[in-house]
């Protein structure tokens, strides 16, 4: 089973990305603000991480450089959340180092799709894992 640390501040969110992901069958672990959310992810080593954005303590964007820059949580795919829809957000999620980004409100499918595709090209990054017959994975399936 897939372990997944979702960092979010909101409730509600998390909530409901929570129902989302434990009915599909993912451990989720929770964090509500930037720090503890790298206390969890230094703790528990998480496949996947889900990044709010905006956390109160610091931004999620920085949470990320955080763990990209430590060693031992630099491997794991984060991918960011945030209501900002805004030009250029995609941009700065992933000079923080985030592998992906997601717009809220974030949908279901559009959610499954993308936890599926990081956790998959994480673990082709081990060969050994990966089964012959895997076809190749789109590379611009969030853009
Ligand atoms: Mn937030």
């Amino acid at each position: 089973m897939a372990k997944i640390l979702y960092v979010e501040d909101n409730p509600q969110n998390m909530r409901l990305v929570r129902k989302i992901l434990v009915a599909s069958g993912y451990a989720v672990i929770e964090a509500v603000n930037g720090l503890s959310g790298l206390a969890a992810a230094q703790q528990e080593k998480p496949d996947l991480i889900l990044m709010d954005v905006n956390l109160p303590d610091i931004s999620g964007l920085e949470a990320a450089q955080r763990l990209k820059t430590a060693p031992e949580t630099a491997p794991i795919p984060i991918i960011a959340l945030t209501a900002n829809a805004m030009h250029g957000d995609r941009e700065t999620a992933l000079a923080s180092g985030c592998d992906g980004y997601l717009a809220k409100p974030v949908m279901k499918t559009e959610l499954l799709n993308a936890v599926a595709l990081f956790l998959k090209k994480s673990h082709a990054d081990q060969p050994a894992a990966v089964p012959a017959n895997t076809p190749p994975q789109p590379s611009h399936a969030l853009e």
